[in-house]
């Protein structure tokens, strides 16, 4: 089994403790990942410290700024090979999450790491999210919407904020580049019923690379018009 102690480390910084089999699960999703990357594209890295520290603590990172112990329901939002929200899910199983995206393989792989780690609480859900955004059994039912390397801040709100509860949260995995996309999105924001609670920025472990976790507040409900359909967030952003 691969060293998980510089994970245990940072989670215990606060107060977040892992049990022996919790670490056996990530490794297990880890071992898969590796295997299943052969064939399917779903990581550009795959050496195991690089995984450990820009995959896995990176999505649990989001622990700085909230309590992720309690019960909440979350959605991942092009979920990809499951960052953040399998690594979430695996360390806080109180969780209830969905993982979603619009390539059904990537799913597959994580319906395949699901059952083998056997998880519960968490399904897998395939779409556009400008579409599922409207279906009234996943509009404004979440409490909080995570989500990294989708789309520009401005474009992935509009993806986003539709998901969320008003008074829930939309956290969004930034770069270096997170500052400026803010500065991009006061009338997204505005339009969709988000407002910028903080941004918080660091840099993960030992790696220079700066990370901005964008925290959003749901003030208000989305209007029916948004999303608007698949590719015009993207093709004409807020
Ligand atoms: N979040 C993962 C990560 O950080 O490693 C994956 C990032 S990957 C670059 C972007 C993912 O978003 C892809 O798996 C893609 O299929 C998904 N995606 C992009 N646009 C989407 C949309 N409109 N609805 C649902 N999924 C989308």
């Amino acid at each position: 089994m691969n060293d998980y102690t510089r994970l245990i480390t940072y989670l215990a910084q606060y107060e977040v403790s892992v049990s022996d089999e919790q670490i056996r699960k990530l490794d297990t999703y880890y071992e898969m990942m590796i295997e299943t990357n052969k064939s399917l594209n779903l990581t550009a890295i795959t050496e195991f410290e690089e995984v450990l520290v820009k995959h896995y603590i990176d999505s649990v990172s989001i622990i700085r700024d909230m309590d992720m112990t309690k019960d909440m329901s979350v959605i991942d939002v092009g979920t990809g090979a499951g960052f953040p929200g399998m690594v979430l899910k695996i360390i806080f199983p109180s969780l209830k999450i969905t993982l979603f995206d619009s390539l059904q393989k990537r799913l597959g792989f994580l319906d395949e790491v699901i059952r083998a780690l056997s998880l519960t609480d968490i399904t897998t859900c395939h779409g556009r999210a400008e579409e599922a955004g409207r279906l009234p059994e996943m509009r404004e039912q979440y409490d909080l919407c995570v989500s990294r390397a989708v789309a520009n801040l401005p474009v992935l709100s509009e993806l986003c904020l539709p998901f969320v509860k008003v008074g829930g949260k939309f956290v969004s995995y930034k770069s270096d580049k997170g500052s400026e996309e803010v500065a991009a999105s006061p009338h997204a924001l505005e339009v969709l019923g988000g407002s910028v609670l903080k941004e918080d920025i660091f840099t993960l472990e030992d790696n220079d690379m700066v990370r901005n976790l964008v925290i959003i507040d749901k003030i208000k409900e989305c209007p029916k018009s948004y999303p608007r359909k698949p590719g015009t967030p993207s093709k004409k952003p807020l």
